[in-house]
């Protein structure tokens, strides 16, 4: 069903997993980020993430932003994979860009700890540099230093530019 890429089918996904008692489906392959598995397909000569690739084979389409609803980064469990849309995101990021031009200043928001982390979550499930500098307040300049790890080192999950993982 619906687009694949290589012979991949959720049996070949879930047999790279170990099952645990909330029924995740826990990658045993390599990681990336915060703990997301992926894989690299030769005949493609890329990287994909697992649980995108898990949402793809039943969905038909790659998701927009693949959230888990168990938590669990390296899950590729379907049954708890939702594509979110950046709606409730795009309406605070307007809300708050109104705010900020209100006081005539474009960029005062300044990220917390928890932002990055956020935002490095949001980087692997598909945000954007530009969505993520408009939700947060920041420059995008900002935001993509501390995604991509150039900034913020001390926190775990950066995306590096070259990562490579669809
Ligand atoms: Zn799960």
């Amino acid at each position: 069903m619906g687009k694949l890429i290589g012979d991949i089918d959720l049996v070949w996904i879930k047999s790279r997993t170990t099952e645990n008692d909330n029924g995740c489906w826990i990658w045993t392959g390599a990681r990336a980020g915060l703990g997301y598995g992926y894989f690299r397909l030769r005949s493609e000569g890329k990287n994909f993430y697992a649980h995108r690739t898990a949402f793809l084979i039943v969905h038909g389409h790659w998701p927009n932003v693949c959230r888990h609803t168990c938590d669990v980064y390296a899950c590729c469990n379907p049954d708890h994979l939702l594509d979110g849309d950046h709606t409730d995101n795009m309406r605070d990021a307007i809300e708050r860009g109104q705010m900020v031009h209100a006081k005539g200043e474009q960029h005062v928001h300044v990220l917390k700890e928890r932002d990055v982390i956020e935002a490095r979550t949001w980087r692997v499930e598909g945000g954007t540099f530009p969505e993520m500098a408009a939700y947060y307040g920041v420059a995008k300049s900002t935001i993509r230093s501390a995604v991509q790890g150039r900034s913020w080192k001390h926190l775990p999950g950066a995306v590096p530019a070259n990562s490579k993982i669809n």
